[in-house]
């Protein structure tokens, strides 16, 4: 049977959210105050991460906090600010990070990564989008042999048991792979496995001009004014109000402002990251991260944007840049790099989850109401993975992935 479905929010997630519905004959309107993919989706990496089968985990070795807390180093930043008001969800973080609780975490976020490339190719083919897609993976150097090793080691496991392609490249082999690298290194990994995105908001672009193609709907509206209505939910927008008996959050780093008003409090919070696109001759023809300065510099259509860590901040704190001013010192080391092409540099937030899982499924106290956010660093990569899993759900259909890690009722007590 068809229904009546918004989805609010048009990032990469809710775009495809609205793509999987329509694609199954519901009657989808998907709202955004903003054209479709400007915001978080716009401003990543653009890496469709096949590797990135281990989320992020809080370090658990003091040495490692010691270096964050004495911002030592440049992969993550914070605002001591903000620690009271995040404390008590990054305690949460750390607790899930412990090798017991992380290792079931691994094996559920691993489900969906390995299911990014055929779930994107699927729908890159029937938007048209070839021309913004490469094939050919990304490399994570290290300056220093001992890192190098060690983190040779730790993708040989991980690949074995993930069935990854990859290859450790000593100097030489990372100059012949990437010849626009002229820095020392130490040695690169190189995941042959993922695929880059020149303009990640261009793809998401193609995504929602193909759902418009299939019979769905844009409209410009305030996730905001969601309200309950009889047996079902409304929304405003531009032009005029939406009544529908379903309601998809897919808001990404906005999702908890809205959830909270309708009484879910879940561990929800942000790490943010900035961007800045500058001239390179030569230009990268893959992303190149630099793991120990934390610095990815990947090529892109607009020049080569230099995307930073994690920043620890409240969502709409003003912009520290701090993090890219050294990354841009850094990546001097590596490319030949010209000057900025934007006047200031972009911030996001990545929409991240305590336990590391993206929320996917049935809000536990609202008929119609579905949750699916906090897709945290890979929330581009998945997208499309997690859209067809909650359609599944929405259909009552037997799910591809068993839904239950990412279940919102986990969260529910
Ligand atoms: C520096 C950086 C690098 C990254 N690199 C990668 C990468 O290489 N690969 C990868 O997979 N992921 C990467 N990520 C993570 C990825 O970008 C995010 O996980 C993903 O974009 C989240 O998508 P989303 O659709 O949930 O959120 P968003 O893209 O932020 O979409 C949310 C939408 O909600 C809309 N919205 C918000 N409030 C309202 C409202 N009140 N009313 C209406 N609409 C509203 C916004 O306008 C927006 O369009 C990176 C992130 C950062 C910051």
């Amino acid at each position: 049977m068809t229904k009546d479905i918004v989805v609010l929010g048009a990032g990469m997630v809710g775009v495809c959210t609205a793509l999987a519905l329509r694609q199954r004959g519901h009657a989808v309107m998907l709202v955004d105050r903003q054209a479709p993919g400007r915001e978080t989706s716009y401003g990543n990496a653009g890496i469709i991460q096949r590797e990135a089968v281990q989320p992020y985990a809080f370090p658990r070795e003091w040495q490692a906090i010691l270096r964050v807390a004495l911002r030592q180093g440049n992969d993550v930043h914070y605002h001591p600010g903000a620690l009271a008001r995040l404390a008590p969800t990054l305690m949460r973080y750390w607790r899930e990070s412990a090798p017991d609780r992380y290792a079931p975490i691994v094996t559920a976020y691993s489900a969906l990564i390995r299911h990014c490339l055929s779930e994107h190719e699927r729908l890159i083919t029937l938007a048209g989008a070839q021309d913004l897609v490469r094939k050919s993976g990304w490399l994570q150097a290290y300056r220093t042999a001992q890192a190098f090793d060690r983190a040779a080691h730790e993708a040989s496991a991980v690949a074995r048991v993930h069935d990854l392609d990859w290859q450790a490249l000593d100097q030489a082999g990372a100059s012949a792979t990437e010849p626009a690298l002229h820095g020392r290194l130490a040695g690169a990994i190189h995941w042959r496995d993922p695929w880059t995105v020149a303009d990640p908001g261009e793809l998401v672009t193609r995504y929602a001009a193909l759902f418009e193609r299939m019979g769905g709907e844009f409209r410009r509206g305030d996730a905001t004014t969601l309200k309950p209505a009889g047996a079902g939910w409304t929304v405003a927008t531009e032009d005029g109000q939406l009544s529908a008996a379903h309601v998809v959050i897919a808001l990404g780093p906005w999702a908890s402002a809205l959830i909270e008003t309708l009484g879910y409090r879940f561990p929800l919070f942000v790490k943010r990251g900035y961007h800045r696109h500058y001239a390179a001759e030569p230009m990268p023809r893959l992303p190149v991260l630099d793991v120990e300065n934390g610095v990815m510099l990947a090529p892109m259509q607009r020049g080569l944007r230099l995307t930073t860590g994690a920043e620890f901040a409240l969502r709409d704190a003003p912009p520290t840049p701090v993090q890219l001013g050294r990354a841009e010192n850094y990546a001097r080391e590596l490319v030949r790099l010209g000057p900025p092409v934007e006047a200031q540099p972009w911030l996001g937030a990545r929409p991240c989850v305590a336990d590391m899982k993206p929320v996917i499924g049935r809000a536990p106290r609202h008929q119609g109401l579905w949750f699916h956010f906090g897709h945290g660093h890979q929330g581009f990569t998945l997208g499309p993975v997690t859209a067809r899993l909650l359609a599944e759900l929405i259909d009552g259909e037997p799910p591809y992935i068993d839904p239950l890690p990412y279940d919102p009722m986990r969260f529910a007590s």
